[in-house]
């Protein structure tokens, strides 16, 4: 069996002509899977019965059950939790925002990043999720978006370079116009920062966009804060982040996490000063901190978010805060723990 949301549209095309079907079936499976959604082959009525038969011997087409769906009364935002075969489960989250909606979407069951900051990473790695598990997350999310665009970011539970070639595999599945057709300039990777994957990812010339968690203004306090990823330096982080900016001649966000009196200081300030350049390839995008009664940090006051973020002024190509939605629904940045037991 072969998982069919994993596969380029070479490779259907392919493994369609090799079940001697003809090569516009590829399509018409395309058709039903990727626009029309269906989850079993008996409803591809344009194909023939036998047909329909041998697919079903030939490929998976990947369950993803909707185990729960919570939505924001206060801005529409939803929160599903997504179960796979083997009973593993993660979250993702659907925004609706001005003329579009954006998914955000797991790469990993759990993390072993070990942020300080964020939830996900109190249950440790569970597992990796393949390809499919990542593309079917997404038209998941997508059945319930009326005709509006849909843009996807790789910001769910997980970090989707430690989970590399899955992830860029679901990548070219979500681009490809024959396939889920979603832009590539459409879905952002974000990533806690690992400077040789985020090269590789460059010199791949997938045209998706970039944005690193850098969340401190030093190597100590980043080491401190993400235990896994402070092991390369903040600067080495920051010169493959410049070599994606030159290579996809596209900008990169760097996403800095506001903790109350441990990011927010005007020290800290200074020193992302120091890091930026008006001119550069970096955007700013400031996170004030999700709370959540497991993690010992607190949110800075709203006026000391707007001192932050006037300190910096001019220090980057632009400085943007982001208020996450679904704070209410535990949705939010930091706050996806996927469904499993309490820690
Ligand atoms: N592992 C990837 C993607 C998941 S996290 C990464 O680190 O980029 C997505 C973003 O949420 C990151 O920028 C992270 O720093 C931020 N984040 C994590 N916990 C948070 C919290 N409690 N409040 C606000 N932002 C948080």
């Amino acid at each position: 069996m072969r998982a069919l949301k994993a596969l380029t549209y070479d490779e259907l095309q392919a493994s369609v002509l090799a079940l001697g079907l003809e090569r516009y079936r590829a399509d018409q499976l395309a058709d039903w899977v990727y626009q029309k959604h269906v989850s079993d082959f008996d409803s591809m009525t344009n194909l023939p019965l036998g047909q329909r038969r041998d697919c079903a011997r030939q490929f998976d087409l990947t369950p993803c059950e909707e185990v729960v769906r919570r939505t924001s009364s206060r801005d529409g935002t939803s929160k599903f939790l997504l179960r796979f075969r083997d009973g593993a489960a993660v979250e993702a989250v659907l925004m609706p925002m001005a003329g579009h909606h954006t998914a955000c979407i797991s790469t990993q069951v759990g993390c072993r990043f070990a942020c300080k900051f964020c939830l996900t990473a109190r249950r440790g790695l569970v597992r990796n999720l393949a390809a499919d598990e990542i593309v079917a997350q997404v038209l998941h999310v997508r059945r319930s978006v009326p005709s509006s665009g849909l843009n996807v970011v790789f910001m769910g539970m997980g970090e989707p370079l430690d989970n590399f070639e899955p992830v860029v595999r679901s990548i070219r599945v979500l681009s490809a116009p024959q396939l889920a057709n979603i832009g590539a300039r459409r879905i952002t990777v974000s990533t806690t920062g690992l400077p040789q994957r985020i090269r590789e990812l460059a010199e791949l010339d997938l045209r998706v966009k970039l944005a690193v968690s850098l969340n401190a203004s030093n190597d100590s306090d980043r080491k401190r804060l993400m235990p896994v990823s402070g092991r390369h330096s903040l600067q080495e982080t920051l010169d493959a982040a410049r070599f994606f900016a030159e290579r996809t001649k596209h900008h990169v966000t760097l996403e800095y996490v506001l903790l109350r009196d441990t990011t927010d200081r005007p020290e800290d300030a200074r020193r992302l000063r120091a890091l930026g350049d008006a001119n550069g390839p970096f955007k700013l995008n400031l996170i004030p901190f999700n709370p959540e009664p497991r993690l010992r940090f607190a949110r800075p006051e709203i006026e000391r978010v707007r001192q932050f973020e006037s300190s910096l002024e001019g220090a980057f190509r632009s400085v943007t805060v982001r208020w996450s939605m679904g704070t209410d629904i535990e949705a939010a940045c930091g706050q996806l723990f996927g469904g499993a037991a309490e820690p």
